[in-house]
């Protein structure tokens, strides 16, 4: 076991590729059971990887909370790493849900998903977001681009963990959804005598605020830059997300 662990770390961030350790039927069957029973050390574990604030938010899609624990290399497959702490990603269930027992691409043999802990993702933006007003609506698609820079493999690594657990989709979403708990806060900012200027600076600033912390690529961080640099959005276009309710 240890060898298979000190391989794994060996091999890091590419760890598709790892053989699988020789084990008999029970002795794969024992190293699975060890994750799914709650044993005192695994319910320890367990709880110290949840525990954490930096990953309180899922590192799959810095969208919601982390409440599973993903095998980043699946115990179905490789069982040896059932309870290895570095293959064990705090991750929400629907990262969870979608990624399923996916390592590699079969047609590229590219790894899928990016490993939170040891994918290093370049400081560059390649998350981008369009916005449009349309008949009172907004509207919204967030999509990659490859940075001027940055190699074809990490670009095509990005594309398919983005397309795989359909960010796409749950950032236009939840966006909106953000958005509605910020509409009292354009309308501060706009005011009486309809201040579109302010509102682009409050957006910037939260812009700025989410990159400092989260880095360019975070979700919320483009789509506040996107709404910045819309004019119609800004003088009176936030209307569009006012919440049903009010
Ligand atoms: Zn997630």
């Amino acid at each position: 076991m240890l060898a298979a662990y000190e391989g794994y770390e060996g091999a890091v961030p590419e760890v598709g590729g790892l053989a699988e350790t020789q084990m008999t039927n029970p002795q794969k069957e024992a190293m699975r059971h060890a994750f799914t029973v709650e044993t005192e050390p695994m319910k320890t574990l367990r709880g110290d990887l949840l525990r954490r604030v930096s990953v309180a938010r899922c590192p799959f899609c810095g969208i919601s909370e982390s409440s599973t624990l993903d095998h980043y290399l699946p115990k179905e497959q490789y069982p040896e790493f059932s309870v290895f702490p570095k293959n064990l990603i705090p991750s929400c269930a629907v990262c969870n849900t979608r990624k399923r027992d996916r390592v590699l691409d079969g047609g590229t043999n590219v790894r899928m998903f990016l490993h939170p802990c040891y994918d290093l993702v370049p400081d560059m933006a390649f998350l981008v977001v369009r916005v449009r007003m349309e008949a009172n609506a907004l509207l919204l698609s967030y999509r990659l681009v490859q940075p001027a820079g940055m190699a074809l493999q990490m670009f095509q690594h990005l594309r398919s963990h983005f397309n795989e657990l359909n960010l796409a989709d749950r950032y236009r979403l939840m966006g909106l959804e953000h958005l509605a708990g910020q509409y009292p806060a354009f309308c501060r900012a706009y005011g009486g005598s309809r201040n579109a200027g302010r509102v682009v600076e409050k957006l910037n600033e939260g812009a700025e605020d989410f990159e400092d912390v989260f880095g360019p690529n975070f979700w919320l961080a483009q789509l506040y830059r996107a709404l910045a640099g819309n004019a119609d959005f800004c003088d009176g276009g936030f209307e569009a997300v006012r919440p049903q309710t009010m």
